[in-house]
């Protein structure tokens, strides 16, 4: 059957490294991939290339649950994802790579008053600025998510959610891929199998990286490497206020139809959709210690599991299919680095959490903004290193749900 695929164009070609660039970008998960291709597109800087240790799209880009919303209380979280949501939203046609975003609404319980009061209040946060979102009641949600418990004995009784009817879901894998060939098309270099093992300075200012493949010349260098940000920052003595744990998540075998909407639960970090193939996608919380291998435990599928069945019932008679897991660079707030640094030329995009993939198109669109003119762009100010410093912090918990 694949005899037929024979002749397919190659998407990317294969390049080897060149001996100098004018921005190198360390990472090709969806980040550094958008990074690259926006700045060759709204910047006209196109000697770039984008380096990855692993292939292209093996790290968190292709791990994670692909949740896309943008209903932040927090006034500088929600403009950052507001802008995504807008890219999102023409992403396919951008690219020319159909990357399957279905704006099919998020979906976040309530189980008490006092979390119908807080939904409330982070609905008029949004509503004030222009994010539309919707207060359901017991009965809407019933008819929304006829397969949710919703009888007022169930362990956790819902009592109301909110909606974001333009949030939802896209293809991860066609994310990257998307990226990647448009980026390739417009003169980016991809290079896979490439890690970088130090980073080159003269007189203070970047000229370049060392890697498995030899040194690679550049004016700029942006870190966009997720879980291998502490130790790329190590590398010019930045101690990043970082830390990396694994974020695991799983899906059942394939059904038909039976989930239309994402549905997060108030109670516990839980939450869940249905891919187009028909897969139930489960997602859950941190493994709870510092861990920068891909191998998780046990106990955290066991609770996503437990929730799951404690809001869907019916569902237990499904198996799981697979489960995987990303090292998810955990930031002190919650929120992202996005900024320069203390090297000249050294730029650093990380620090997403467990909540990146949502903000990868304008995530990419900042990025180059700031290599591009060495200037913080406007969206990137509340998030750059020094908040730490000074403490003006960005934290959304207690505002809402956890942020996936
Ligand atoms: P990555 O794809 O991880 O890219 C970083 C790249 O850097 C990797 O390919 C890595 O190989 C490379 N790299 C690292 N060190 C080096 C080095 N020294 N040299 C060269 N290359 C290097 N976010 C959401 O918004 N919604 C969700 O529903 C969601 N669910 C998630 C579920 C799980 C299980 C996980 C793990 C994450 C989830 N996230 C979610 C978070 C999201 O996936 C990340 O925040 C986001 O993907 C990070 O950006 P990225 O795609 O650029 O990272």
């Amino acid at each position: 059957a694949l005899r037929g695929h024979r002749h397919w164009p190659q998407a990317l070609p294969d390049v080897s490294p060149s001996e100098r660039y004018d921005v190198v970008i360390v990472g090709a998960g969806g980040h550094g991939l958008a990074a690259a291709y926006y700045l060759a597109r709204k910047h006209g800087i196109t000697n770039v290339a984008v380096i990855d240790k692993g292939w292209l799209g093996g790290g968190n880009v292709a791990r994670n649950t692909t949740i896309v919303r943008s209903n932040y209380f927090h006034p500088a979280r929600r403009a950052f994802t507001e802008h995504a949501l807008k890219l999102w939203e023409g992403l396919s046609q951008e690219l020319n790579y159909n990357v399957m975003f279905s704006q099919r609404g998020i979906i976040n319980l309530a189980h008490s008053s006092g979390q119908i009061d807080e939904l409330a209040r982070r609905g008029n946060a949004m509503s004030v600025s222009g994010v539309v979102t919707e207060l359901l009641s017991v009965e809407q949600i019933r008819e929304r998510v006829p397969l949710l418990d919703t009888s007022p004995d169930a362990r956790f009784p819902i009592k109301g959610g909110m909606i974001q009817h333009r949030a939802g879901t896209a293809r991860h894998d066609a994310v990257a891929w998307g990226y990647a060939r448009a980026a390739a098309k417009l003169g980016v270099h991809i290079i896979q199998n490439c890690e970088v093992t130090g980073i080159a300075r003269s007189n203070g200012k970047v000229v370049g990286v060392e890697t498995s493949r030899g040194k690679i010349g550049a004016a700029r260098v942006a870190l966009a490497a997720a879980g291998g940000s502490s130790r790329l920052a190590e590398m010019v003595g930045l101690r990043l206020p970082l830390e990396n744990h694994l974020l695991q998540a799983c899906v059942t075998e394939p059904v038909k139809p039976v989930l239309d909407s994402v549905v997060t639960h108030g109670v516990h970090n839980f939450y869940i959709s249905q891919t187009d193939k028909g897969e139930l996608v489960l997602g859950g919380d941190l493994d709870g210690y510092n861990n920068s291998t891909s191998v998780g435990d046990l106990p955290p599928l066991e609770a996503m599991v437990r929730t799951c069945l404690t809001l869907f019932p019916s569902l237990g008679q499904l198996r799981l299919m697979r489960s995987w897991g990303g090292v998810v660079d955990m930031s002190m707030d919650g929120s992202p680095i996005l900024s320069k640094t203390s090297v000249d030329g050294l730029y650093i995009n990380a620090g997403w959490c467990y909540g990146g993939f949502k903000a990868t198109p304008a995530a990419g669109d900042v990025l180059a903004e700031l290599i591009a003119t060495d200037r913080t762009p406007e969206l990137a100010k509340p998030f750059t290193l020094d908040r730490f410093a000074s403490g003006r912090v960005v934290a959304e918990e207690g505002h809402g749900p956890r942020p996936w």
